[in-house]
């Protein structure tokens, strides 16, 4: 094939005779793959879609950090745009509100909003992975371990096989190994991340039911690394974790420690704190640069397209799982062609600047102390309550909270005059 055709054929959409490589079936990989599948059956062609994925979700045995919470509107993008059934059978418990927690101070946070599910995280990956086999998807269980650009196509190593693909899709999350690659061969680079240690507790079922279904989450200035913590109730136990640039296993040991924390969790704590096991994750806080170029694409994670702020990540995932396959199918894998998937993300790209300045103005009040007097006040106005539920639940888009209520003025307004009053 000649280079002038090789080009010809990445901008035209989806064919026949087409493979395209997926490396990664979590929620993105799956996602998309489900989405190829459909529409390419809407089409009446029937490209090659393979998944590489080096875990075996079958097998629910390794872990995942993710905190498995499920966030509205999953069910709704799920059964709408994925065509497939919210996993209601892994539903293990709902989450019905928070409670936010300053130094000295804490806010109940419930009421108008559809609440959020937790579910184990290990089986939410499996049954969208079996749903995609179940579509016809092609699974290659085992990691990939190089590509190669060329003109005609994309070579796709791994620990099983090689395949020459037409385009590949990265739906690898923030795994190190394979990004370096695509950082060695493309303009792609990794998003920026925020690290989480998270442990759990099975503090045994009437502790369990005095805990409730609430999550509790953390806003400590005595903790400088530490952005966050939380505590969220899963079925039969709590799962904990505290995210910063620079936490540490030791940052947990501290956050155990404080007393608001110790409050919240069940009085025998002390009997599980010798044996718990610690595992460390990473959110993405901002975009990857050089997410799209000719004849690949990055998805969920790998492509960083997740609010700065109370991630949402499954469904980031899952968004542009769909949006990518959507693209590929109507107009092709050119660069060119997936300048239109990036602009078909706008849902999630026009929110991160109003999430970034939302992340920096919470951990500014947090930092020097703010968030006792701002909770004292959202306790009395029902509209900045509603703004901090949507910042916690992450249900709302930014955007619109901002532009619906205008309370975030009132919140910027509420920081900087009680900086001010510090000086
Ligand atoms: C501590 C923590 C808690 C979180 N809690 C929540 C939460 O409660 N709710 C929520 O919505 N989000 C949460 N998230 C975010 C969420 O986990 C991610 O946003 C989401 O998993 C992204 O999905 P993904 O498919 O892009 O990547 P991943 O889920 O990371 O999937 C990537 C897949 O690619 C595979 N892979 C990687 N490299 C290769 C390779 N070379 N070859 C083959 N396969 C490969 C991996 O095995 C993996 O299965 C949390 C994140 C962290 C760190």
């Amino acid at each position: 094939m000649t280079e002038k055709e090789s080009v010809s054929t990445s901008t035209n959409p989806l064919k026949n005779n087409h493979v395209v490589v997926i490396i990664g079936g979590g929620p993105a990989g799956s996602s998309c793959a489900i989405k190829l599948k459909k529409l390419a059956l809407q089409k009446g062609i029937k490209p090659r879609i393979i998944v590489y994925e080096g875990k075996r979700f079958e097998k629910k045995s390794y872990y995942n950090q993710c905190l498995g919470v499920l966030s509205p509107p999953l069910n709704k993008i799920m059964e709408e745009e994925l065509e497939t059934p919210f996993p209601w059978h892994i539903i293990q418990k709902r989450i019905n509100g928070y409670y936010v927690y300053s130094d000295k101070n804490s806010l109940k946070l419930s009421g108008e909003h559809e609440p959020s599910y937790a579910c184990r995280r290990v089986e939410f990956d499996n049954y969208l992975f079996e749903k995609a086999k179940e579509m016809g998807v092609e699974v290659i269980p085992a990691r990939v371990t190089d590509i190669d650009f060329s003109t005609d196509g994309v070579m796709v190593f791994s620990e099983s096989n090689n395949i020459k693909a037409d385009a590949v899709i990265g739906a690898f999350g923030l795994d190190d190994g394979i990004a370096k690659i695509f950082e060695r061969l493309t303009p792609y680079r990794q998003p920026k991340f925020l690290s989480s240690i998270v442990t759990k507790i099975h503090p045994g079922h009437k502790a369990m039911a005095e805990f409730g279904d609430y999550l509790h989450a953390f806003l400590p200035s005595s903790l400088p690394d530490v952005e966050f913590g939380a505590i969220t109730p899963k079925g039969n136990h709590l799962s904990l974790n505290v995210a910063g640039k620079k936490v540490n296993a030791e940052m947990m040991d501290k956050f155990l420690n404080l007393p608001r924390v110790r409050e919240a969790l069940p009085d025998n704590l002390d009997a599980f704190l010798p044996c718990l096991y610690y595992f460390k994750g990473k959110f993405p806080t901002l975009p990857a640069r050089g997410a799209y170029g000719d004849r690949y694409v990055m998805i969920g994670d790998a492509a960083g397209l997740n609010r700065p702020f109370k991630g949402k990540g499954i469904n980031s995932a899952i968004i542009t799982g769909i949006r990518a396959a959507e693209n590929i199918v109507n107009h092709g894998i050119s660069e060119d062609a997936f300048k239109k998937y990036l602009k078909s993300c706008s849902e999630l790209t026009e929110d991160i600047p109003y999430g970034k300045t939302l992340r920096y103005l919470t951990i500014t009040a947090s930092k020097y102390g703010l968030l006792d007097s701002i909770f004292e006040t959202a306790k009395k106005e029902k509209a900045l309550r509603r703004a901090f539920f949507n910042i916690v639940s992450g249900q709302e888009t930014y955007k619109k909270t901002w532009q619906e209520t205008k309370n975030f003025k009132l919140f910027s307004r509420l920081v900087f005059k009680a900086i001010a009053s510090k000086f």
